[in-house]
């Protein structure tokens, strides 16, 4: 289970200090990759594969994680229970919540929502950073930015 500890301990770092796989070019949008990596995804496309790592490795992409979240739905209408889940961003039309498919664009991203923020990694930056759900939700600009929950896999 993810803790506060454990995210402090992450954040501002580059996804060289995360990966032991060394799959870090700048180049790559690493996200799904950090988000992976804290929850320890190892299912479909991983690093390892990516880079012919040695070590076992994790998902890095946001569209195969969407459709292994237990529920999906939309941001502002996510259950009170839900205080710890994923957070996605995209336009609304890349996702079909009735099939839980989420369309391989771009201008996709995910974070990890917790204790009222959201850990995420900045391709831009390049480090893992935090911020309320009011500023993640600025992350690409309208309409690109329709914001959906997914229960932990
Ligand atoms: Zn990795």
């Amino acid at each position: 289970m993810i803790t506060q500890q454990q995210l402090d301990g992450l954040l501002g770092k580059p996804i060289a200090q995360i990966c032991p796989n060394g799959f870090i070019s700048s180049t790559e949008n690493h996200c799904a990759h950090f988000v992976a990596h804290v929850l320890d995804y190892r299912f479909g496309v991983t690093c390892q594969i990516m880079s012919h790592g040695r070590l076992p490795g994790v998902n890095i992409r946001v569209q195969e994680i969407f459709p292994r979240c237990p529920s999906v739905g939309v941001w502002s209408l996510r259950p009170a229970s839900h205080s710890t889940c994923l957070v996605f961003i995209t336009r609304a039309s890349n996702v079909n919540l009735a099939t839980k498919v989420m369309a391989n664009v771009p201008r996709k991203h995910i974070g990890i929502f917790f204790g009222g923020f959201v850990w995420h990694y900045s391709n831009r930056q390049q480090k893992v950073v935090r911020q309320s759900p009011g500023e993640f939700a600025q992350h690409y600009p309208s309409p690109d930015n329709a914001m959906f929950y997914g229960s932990m896999p």
